[in-house]
């Protein structure tokens, strides 16, 4: 155990795609806010947590603008990525489709109009256009199917790489196999109410004085703030996905999609894979390090079989592999973007459910400007807010497809 004392501007727990892409927004826009030392802990590897197992579909689809904002000015940095951070994110237009069934149709309606308010580019297809994308599929009996032109999917390890490579380049430090053990507060000489980051702690004894820290530790979080007094409404939940090499005579290729009524998502991965997973399936895990890592029998059997439903001849496919990952769950299925009321200095950013992905390039951005400028101002992230679980002012998840990829 070593006892050593550094100090730096700013310390970002967790590399994970969340902490990699703050630390180097933070970085890149240091010249504004004169935050240049930025410290990023990491407990294992980068991406070892929720990142490294992501299913990375990029759609629009949400039930609430703040999402579907999110989702489509991250999709401009996606295509872009290499110009504005440099690197690869994978990204891959495949088109992405959505079938509702009828009983979701008013929510998928007013769900379309509220994403074409914030500028998503999507509609409502015919079932013959969805037959065309998609050779192969079963779309007559769904209600309504939307479809976004430029979603599709991207490599998660790749693009939390991505950043922390150009985090590095620009002067971030980051360790892995560090894990954060505590943050350090004292009570705030200048307000006498309240206290204040002092330093983060390592475990292996080292003090990092510090004035900010950021907590973006995914499905460690509650555990981790838990200590501080801290009660942070999250849950780590296992959620399995599937490969199937698909006939490539009957389905070519095809989108990505969701499918409403059937809980699945799905979307292409290489040449001749099609990629399952679904939202039906969460059994709550207490400790992020101990979970079964293999995709279940009843998992297989069940969701082979919704697949089958939409692209029937998967049901002739061959199985290639199977794992699961966890999703960190908060009531309302949308994250924490704040700062910690009470705690000056602490920023919390986790709770992104089984869509952070999509999300992660507008989340560094925003996260960057909330804590070196004081406030966001690309977009209002109020309803992200901490204080609304105690307010009882969820946000409308809607008919639960938000908690699909
Ligand atoms: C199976 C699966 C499929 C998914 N599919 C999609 C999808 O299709 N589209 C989409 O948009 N999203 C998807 N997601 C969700 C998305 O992957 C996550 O929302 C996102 O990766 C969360 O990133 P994060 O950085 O918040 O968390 P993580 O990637 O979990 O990163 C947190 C990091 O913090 C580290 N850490 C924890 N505690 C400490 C500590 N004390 N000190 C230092 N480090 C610590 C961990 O080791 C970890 O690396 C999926 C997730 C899963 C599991």
């Amino acid at each position: 155990m070593t006892n050593t004392t550094e100090t730096a501007d700013v310390v970002i727990i967790g590399g994970g795609v969340m902490g990699c892409s703050i630390a180097c927004n933070l970085a890149l826009t240091a010249a504004d806010h004169g935050l240049r030392r930025i410290v990023l802990l990491e407990r294992d590897t980068l991406g070892s947590g929720s990142t490294g197992r992501s299913s990375a579909a990029i759609r629009m689809h949400y039930s609430t603008a703040v999402n579907a904002e999110l989702a489509w000015r991250s999709l401009q940095i996606f295509r872009n990525f290499e110009d504005i951070i440099g690197g690869e994110c994978g990204y891959t237009r495949t088109g992405y489709l959505v079938f509702a069934g009828e009983e979701d149709l008013p929510s998928f309606r007013s769900n379309i109009a509220t994403q074409q308010s914030v500028g998503v580019i999507t509609d409502i297809i015919s079932a013959g256009d969805a037959a065309e994308l998609a050779p192969g599929f079963a779309v007559d009996d769904a209600a309504a199917i939307a479809y976004e032109p430029y979603s599709g999917h991207a490599d998660a390890s790749g693009t939390a790489y991505a950043y922390a490579t150009r985090a590095r380049s620009e002067g971030v430090t980051i360790r892995l196999q560090t894990p954060a053990s505590a943050i350090e507060t004292s009570l705030d000489s200048t307000t006498r109410h309240g206290s204040r980051v002092v330093a983060v702690r390592t475990a292996g004894g080292e003090r990092i004085e510090t004035g900010i820290a950021v907590v973006a530790t995914g499905p460690w979080t509650a555990r981790f703030l838990a200590p501080h007094g801290i009660d942070a409404p999250m849950i780590a939940t296992r959620h399995e996905v599937l490969h199937f090499r698909r006939p490539l005579d009957l389905v070519p290729h095809h989108p990505g999609g969701a499918d409403i009524g059937n809980r699945i998502y799905f979307r292409p991965e290489g040449q001749d894979l099609t990629l399952v997973g679904n939202g039906n399936h969460s059994d709550v895990v207490d400790d992020p390090e101990v979970y079964a890592q293999r995709a279940s029998a009843a998992f297989i059997q069940d969701v082979w079989q919704r697949l089958a439903r939409r692209i029937p001849p998967i049901a002739d496919a061959e199985l290639t592999s199977g794992y699961a990952g966890l999703y960190t769950n908060t009531p309302d299925s949308h994250p924490v973007m704040d700062r910690i009321d009470g705690v000056d200095g602490l920023y919390l950013c986790s709770g992104f459910s089984g869509h952070g992905f999509k999300l992660s390039p507008m989340v560094g951005v925003l996260m960057a400007e909330l804590i070196g400028n004081g406030a966001t101002t690309t977009m209002d992230i109020a309803p992200l807010r901490f204080s609304r679980f105690a307010e009882g002012d969820l946000n409308n998840a809607g008919y639960g497809f938000d908690v699909l990829a």
